[in-house]
């Protein structure tokens, strides 16, 4: 037999030298450690050299085949008497009940069997073991993963390869599934299949798509009517409807040079009272801060020179039926032109899903998403765009008043869904 040495800093390693050079059907013969000296013997370093040969594939055999049949135990004997020690390191060895014990519990003599043993307990065994395994539990791995790329393909909807691809990317981004396979099918249809391959021209036609369903509403305009025009805001406590409602006052005063009044129903938090009076000192606008329907009117009848009042409103959990009634009865009282509603793209789907059905109920015309700057996802404003059919007036991409809003425009929501490089943010883009 063609006997080869394999020398390693690990059994493993050594082991795995093996199986490179000599296929899975090697024999090791031997093993052992010694201390190998470096830097003129002041150190030192252990090595682990394995002995192997190729070319005896120990075939597993029943015991009265072997038994029956001499020749077949007094051959492999042959091979692991060459040294007394043997291991058949391939398919099927290295399991326990394999190859080894069986057979040489039928044929090999009594120093064979205790050598047999002996080496079954060595760490060479030990590492030669942990490889087959390691090689099993490889191939179950690799079977597992067939299974459930399998079953993953059963979920999926049937599209083109090319599509698919897009699709996956949507669900990841938290577009609701049947609108993501809507999306795509629509696509589908829409191309030509040699255009399918033409990645670029791919993804902008998926960006049409997704932008259509997320309409802009355009700037805040007057209304052609007498009176100033009334916007309130309104949405879950934390989204930032105050700093966005300062962002929209400030863009309409100091850049557009409209006179703007400020109104909070938000008497319940008093740092939030603070900050908006505060920003009502900075851009030089009128606030007032009422607790019923009564106050309101009477605030709004002392803004009726302004070009625009603009309502801030205390955050509603959605679970609070009760304070959400109030706020329907407070705005019900005044009548706004525009109630927008404002939504914290950072939020999980589902709260936002909850948002949306109990805020609707008390009146929604618009929607603004904040937070884009912290979004990891924001396939959400393309589920809320199109479940609530009302247009996206602003987004908000930071904290800078008056910096950070600008208008909402489909094209960059969906170029941050598709996952474009430049995720498009136009800071200051207000009108
Ligand atoms: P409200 O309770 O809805 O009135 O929310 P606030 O206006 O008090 O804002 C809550 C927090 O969100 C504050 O720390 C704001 O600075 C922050 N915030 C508001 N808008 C944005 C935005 O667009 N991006 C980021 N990163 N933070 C924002």
């Amino acid at each position: 037999m063609d006997l080869q040495t394999f020398k390693a800093t690990t059994m493993a390693e050594a082991l795995q030298q093996v199986k490179s050079q000599l296929g899975h059907d090697a024999v090791i013969l031997h093993t052992r450690t010694y201390q190998l000296r470096q830097w003129l013997g002041l150190r030192r370093r252990e090595m682990v050299e394995v002995t192997a040969g190729r070319g005896l594939n120990f075939v597993r055999r029943p015991r009265q085949a072997a038994a029956a049949n001499p020749a077949v135990g007094s051959r492999s004997n042959q091979a692991i008497g060459a040294t007394g020690r043997g291991l058949i390191y391939g398919p099927g060895a290295g399991r326990a009940g394999s190859a080894i014990p069986t057979a040489l519990a039928s044929t090999a003599p009594r120093d064979q069997m205790e050598g047999a043993r002996a080496l079954m307990d060595t760490p060479a065994v030990g590492n030669a073991l942990m490889i087959g395994v390691g090689q099993d539990m490889a191939a179950l791995k690799k079977m597992v993963e067939k299974l459930v790329f399998e079953n993953s393909k059963l979920n999926l909807p049937k599209l083109p390869e090319e599509l698919l691809e897009h699709y996956t990317n949507l669900i990841q981004n938290e577009v609701a599934e049947e609108l993501a396979q809507e999306i795509l099918r629509t696509l589908q249809k829409e191309l030509r299949p040699e255009y399918l391959t033409q990645e670029k021209y791919v993804r902008e036609r998926l960006a049409d798509h997704i932008e259509k369903l997320i309409p802009s509403s355009g700037p805040i305009t007057r209304k052609s009517t007498p009176g100033p025009h009334v916007l309130a805001l309104i949405g879950p406590t934390g989204v930032g409807k105050t700093t966005t409602l300062a962002k929209i006052a400030a863009n309409l005063k100091l850049k557009e040079g409209h006179r703007v009044g400020l109104i909070t129903l938000d008497t319940y938090r008093i740092a939030a009272v603070d900050q908006l009076k505060r920003y009502a000192d900075i851009i030089g606008s009128p606030l007032k801060v009422v607790g019923n329907p009564e106050e309101l009117r009477e605030a709004m009848a002392t803004m009726d020179r302004m070009d625009f009042v603009l309502i801030d409103t205390a955050g509603r959990s959605p679970n609070d039926i009760m304070k959400l009634n109030e706020l329907r009865e407070l705005l019900g009282s005044i009548k706004p032109d525009e109630v927008h509603l404002v939504l914290s793209s950072t939020g999980s789907p589902a709260c936002i899903e909850l948002a949306v059905q109990r805020f609707s109920e008390v009146r929604v015309d618009k929607v603004i998403f904040t937070k884009l700057d912290e979004a990891v996802h924001v396939g959400v404003v393309l589920n809320v765009m199109r479940k609530l059919n009302k247009s996206l007036s602003y987004v908000t991409t930071g904290q800078n008043v008056p910096n950070d809003i600008e208008l909402g425009r489909g094209r960059m929501v969906a170029r941050m869904i598709i996952g474009e490089q430049d995720n498009g943010f136009r800071p200051g883009s207000y009108k």
